[in-house]
């Protein structure tokens, strides 16, 4: 009866092996593994701080375009709604007599592939151009002289109408930039119209010392980065808002008379002396006062705005390939 009994364990066991076995080579009866929880990599970027990035060639904000086909990164960890070219006021600065000449070539090239966002500032009427290309073009009636007042005037208005359309970023640009779009919104994307943001590339490489006139009928010097408005600039909502005390309504015409300097300081003068936030140097934005032939090639893609010409080099342009020559563009 030992032996029996001893024989009926030998045999349970067995058959519980056996079973055990067929259990691991039957992978759907199989318990699933667990997933693996693996924690989150911490964000390689930096978020933009408005600390100073003065003698810095590359932004935080550059480092997508540098590496290309890598997502924009975000700030800290929240992930940004995306970033649309409706979300861009791009306001140019014309003047009458280079609607022909300048403003043409703009319609013909990048206007036309943001006419709805893009808003340009002239000083005399042109009926016949804006039927004929549908662009949004505004008389500001200012002066049509190369003054600091009709500058500011310009500026002025491109403030207020910026402020009025309700989109998230103001870009400024000249008539004579080359506007990259796609380069244009990648850069924003890095960055949150709520921050105060000041984008630009300084014509200077130090500070510019203003006289600012003060009310006991004296003067106090400052000193301030501004980006140059011959590259182009770009400013987020949020600190646009705060400007207005110096730049709306007509405010902005006062402001830059308090300091005796044309609109692009003026802006730099309200941003960086008046409300101590920082200018984001970049030098995605090109204006004629650089060598434009330095630029590499196979970078020019890259950048946000171009530009040509120049007081002592009307063939100062960009090096580029393609089949067009330089007679037959001539501002590339
Ligand atoms: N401009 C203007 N009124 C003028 C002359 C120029 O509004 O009487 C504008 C021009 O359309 C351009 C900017 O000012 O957008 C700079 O002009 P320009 O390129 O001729 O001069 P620079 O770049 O050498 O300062
Ligand atoms: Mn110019």
């Amino acid at each position: 009866m030992h032996i029996a009994s001893v024989g009926i364990n030998k045999l349970c066991f067995c058959l519980s092996l056996a079973l055990s076995g067929l259990l691991l080579l039957l992978p759907c009866l199989r318990p699933s593994p667990r997933p693996l929880v693996l924690p989150l990599p911490k964000a390689q970027f930096r978020p933009p701080t408005n600390s100073t990035h003065r003698n810095l060639n590359v932004t935080p904000a550059e480092v997508p375009l540098k590496r290309k086909g890598i997502d924009a990164p975000s700030t800290g960890h929240v992930k940004h709604e995306p970033l649309n070219i409706e979300d861009i006021f791009i306001a140019v600065k014309t003047t009458r007599k280079y609607h022909r000449s300048r403003l043409e070539l703009l319609i013909q090239t990048w206007v036309s592939q943001a006419k709805r966002q893009t808003y340009i500032f002239t000083d005399g009427e042109d009926k016949d151009l804006q039927l004929r290309t549908g662009t949004n073009l505004i008389n500001t009636n200012c002066s049509a002289a190369h003054t600091r007042q009709a500058l500011c005037c310009k500026m002025s208005v491109e403030y207020d109408k910026f402020i009025e359309s309700q989109k998230k970023w103001f870009c400024h640009m000249d008539d004579d930039n080359y506007v990259l779009l796609p380069s244009l919104l990648q850069l924003l994307s890095s960055y949150h119209h709520s921050q105060d943001v000041y984008l630009g590339r300084p014509s200077l490489d130090h500070p510019i010392e203003a006289s600012e006139k003060v009310k006991s009928n004296g003067l106090m010097s400052v000193q301030f980065w501004f980006a140059t408005g011959g590259a182009g600039f770009c400013i987020s909502r949020g600190l646009a808002l705060k400007m207005s005390p110096w730049a709306s309504l007509g405010n902005f015409i006062s402001t830059a008379e308090k300091i005796r300097l044309p609109d692009d300081c003026t802006i730099g003068y309200i941003i960086e002396a008046l409300l101590e936030v920082k200018l984001t140097h970049t030098l995605l934005f090109h204006s004629h006062l650089e060598n434009l032939r330095k630029l590499p090639p196979e970078t020019v893609v890259d950048q946000v705005t171009l530009s040509y010409g120049g007081f002592k080099n009307r063939r100062n342009v960009v090096s580029v390939g393609g089949r067009f020559s330089l007679a037959e563009d001539p501002t590339r």
